[in-house]
């Protein structure tokens, strides 16, 4: 059986050095706020380029406690795309504030910023382009649009650790950028996890504010705030990842280009010239999509849909029954994802690459 994630065979690989990492944490009796959560703030900061690192209990709070940060809330509008993991959708609620949703690029799944001025409002006040799949969003329009309707700009870089937009990374564009080290994520903690990037040190200290019951000084609260917080425990294990990262982000580029050279019959998704994805899922369309999975599990390859249902379309959306986006919709009923991770073997890829060139819609 070729699993979609095999977190066991990514443990496996490292072993010695996350069980030393955990088991320094148990001994020093320090559990929340402590040593290692700033050594992988700052190991992080550095690798992004960035100087301020809040970690925090996910990717969905470090998304709720940007737009905290960013005093958005009950009243406002924050844009985002129509396909995105839903996550982006229940942080904006969380703070009060009202998705609203735009239409994607037919050939990235990403925001597509044509459709953005449209759904501007008087109440809009951030734009949250979500890097889907590990490609960055065109950022050079975001920025235009964002600037043109002074709007604020946070991004979602749940899937895109690492991926560039020009020289520099995602998540240094934005005036927050959001991760999250869900353990299926290209950075993944052994359990829940976050980061926000800040670009000030007042939105710094905001966030760390924010993330522990708006204490500023112990017993001092003079902010609201939540408790979110990376605990010792994740972040040691995050710090010992982290210097493995970019050579597990080539290895899933190396199986995308393996992929793209094998398949065929099948459309995936295109990759922009403006900067590096990172892969971290290799959505392809195909016809008759059930069939398809079911010939996939025949042979032994799991394939899972992201996303299957657009936000426009899921119940706990403020749904207007007549709101169609099209691209969206019809990118949700094609789209299915191969699977993609560092310690898939070249084997293991051709087999997938066979398996999907063999497959005849009835
Ligand atoms: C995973 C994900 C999130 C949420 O991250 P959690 O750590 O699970 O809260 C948000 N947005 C996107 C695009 C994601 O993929």
């Amino acid at each position: 059986m070729i699993l979609f994630n095999d977190f066991n065979a990514h443990y496996q690989t490292i072993a010695d050095e996350l069980e030393s990492a955990v088991t320094r944490v148990l001994r020093s009796g320090w559990y929340i706020l402590g040593e290692e959560l700033r050594t992988f703030e700052s190991a992080f900061a550095e690798w992004l380029g960035v100087k301020y690192v809040v970690g925090v209990g996910s990717g969905t709070d470090a998304l709720a406690l940007a737009l905290m940060a960013s005093d958005i809330g009950t009243g406002d509008d924050v844009i985002t795309s129509a396909l995105t993991a839903y996550p982006t959708i229940t942080a904006i609620k969380q703070v009060g504030a009202r998705p609203i949703v735009v239409d994607i690029d037919a050939e990235t799944g990403l925001i597509d910023p044509n459709k953005i001025d449209d759904a501007v409002t008087a109440k809009t006040k951030a734009i949250i382009p979500v890097h889907l799949y590990g490609q960055s969003c065109d950022l050079a329009a975001l920025e235009t649009i964002a600037a043109r309707h002074n709007l604020i700009i946070i991004e979602d870089c749940a899937q895109s650790v690492g991926a560039t937009f020009g020289a520099r990374k995602t998540g240094r564009f934005g005036r927050f950028g959001c991760f999250s080290f869900y353990p299926s994520k290209n950075l993944g903690a052994i359990g829940d996890g976050g980061a926000v990037v800040a670009q000030t040190q007042a939105d710094f200290e905001s966030l760390q504010r924010l993330r522990n019951y708006g204490q500023s000084v112990r017993y001092h609260h003079d902010s609201p705030g939540i408790n979110s917080r990376l605990d010792e425990i994740q972040a040691a294990v995050l710090a010992t990842k982290l210097p493995f990262l970019d050579t597990w982000t080539e290895r899933r580029r190396t199986i995308a280009a393996r992929y793209r050279a094998a398949l065929h019959g099948v459309k995936w998704l295109e990759s922009r010239e403006y900067g590096q994805p990172v892969h971290h899922l290799f959505p392809i369309h195909v016809l008759k999509r059930e069939q398809f999975m079911a010939h996939m599990t025949t042979h032994g390859i799991q394939t899972l849909i992201h996303y299957p249902v657009p936000v426009h379309k899921q119940h706990d959306y403020h749904a207007d029954e007549d709101e169609t986006l099209p691209v969206a919709e019809s990118f949700a009923d094609t789209v299915v994802s191969l699977p993609i991770y560092p310690e898939l073997s070249d084997d293991a890829v051709d087999l997938i690459c066979s398996v999907v060139n063999s497959y005849q819609p009835a």
